[in-house]
């Protein structure tokens, strides 16, 4: 009778035993399976991906011969990068144009954006933007020897080349009614229509602009800034946590002179 109370004494602590250590399993699989937010996600990866444009020299350039992507934008992602991560972190760089920028952050393809992006009003409406990080403001290419020198000699019949997706392609409907704009797919684009002869004006940010002058010295920048377009780091609309991260890390870069090596290296200021 002693013995038999015994076997069943040891058999309910085995159950006990094995209910428990189910138990505990099960807790630890929720800890590690879904990452409470982006942030979470981002640090046990140690890896962010970030939209970056391809063709905008001076931000974010593919470099046919070596396949790496080059800029302003993209030192200041990789800086961010370590900035949050450590030395470890990692980057992965995917295309985004100002067309399809805003759809792949919201898809989930991307973490942020750094690709010249305007903060404006409405972009705010559907994504966070982080502090501002660069300020550029709107302006005019033309062929040197053209008779456009600034915004008010844009006429009725002027062809004006943008980018779809752009504030510069909104901006110059209100600042030139009478022009007509046309629209292109990103930057390469549309400077290779100026250079055709499509249209005699290009319009965009003038940082942008500079790097087109920069590589054919044949263009030139004309008539000064008619607009302010502050860049800032966009994230998902609402995600608080990722976008503070952003702020953390770039006034850290400020702090500790990265941000300033950054803008000496790419933006030439004369
Ligand atoms: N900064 C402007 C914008 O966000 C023009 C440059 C661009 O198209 O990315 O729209």
């Amino acid at each position: 009778m002693k013995k038999r109370k015994r076997v069943g004494f040891m058999l309910l602590m085995s159950c006990l035993m094995v209910a428990l250590a189910a138990c505990g399993t099960a807790e630890k699989g929720s800890t590690d399976a879904k990452p409470r937010s982006s942030l979470e996600a981002i640090k046990k990866e140690k890896t962010i991906v970030f939209g970056v444009k391809n063709d905008t020299r001076l931000f974010g350039l593919k470099n046919p011969s070596t396949g790496d992507i080059e800029g302003f934008d993209i030192d200041i992602a990789k800086a961010i990068a370590k900035e949050m991560l450590g030395e470890k972190a990692k980057v992965e760089f995917k295309e985004v144009t100002s067309k399809t920028r805003i759809p792949l952050l919201q898809k989930g393809d991307i973490h942020a954006i750094v690709a010249t992006m305007t903060i404006t009003d409405e972009r705010k409406k559907e994504v966070n933007f982080s502090d501002v990080y660069f300020e550029a403001g709107q302006s005019l290419l033309v062929k040197k020897g053209s008779d456009i020198q600034s915004i008010d000699d844009i006429k009725k019949g002027t062809k004006v080349l943008a980018v779809k997706g752009s504030t510069s392609a909104q901006n110059i409907r209100e600042k030139a009614p009478a022009a007509s704009v046309l629209e292109f797919e990103n930057y390469q684009e549309a400077f290779t229509a100026l250079k055709s002869n499509q249209g005699q004006v290009l319009t965009t940010d003038n940082a942008i602009l500079f790097g087109m002058a920069d590589e054919d010295s044949s263009y030139e920048v004309v008539g000064g800034t008619f607009t302010d377009e502050p860049y800032g780091i966009a994230v998902k609309k609402g995600d608080q946590e990722l976008t503070e991260a952003m702020n953390k890390a770039l006034k850290a870069l400020k702090e500790n002179g990265e941000y300033d090596n950054i803008y000496k290296k790419w933006i030439n200021e004369s």
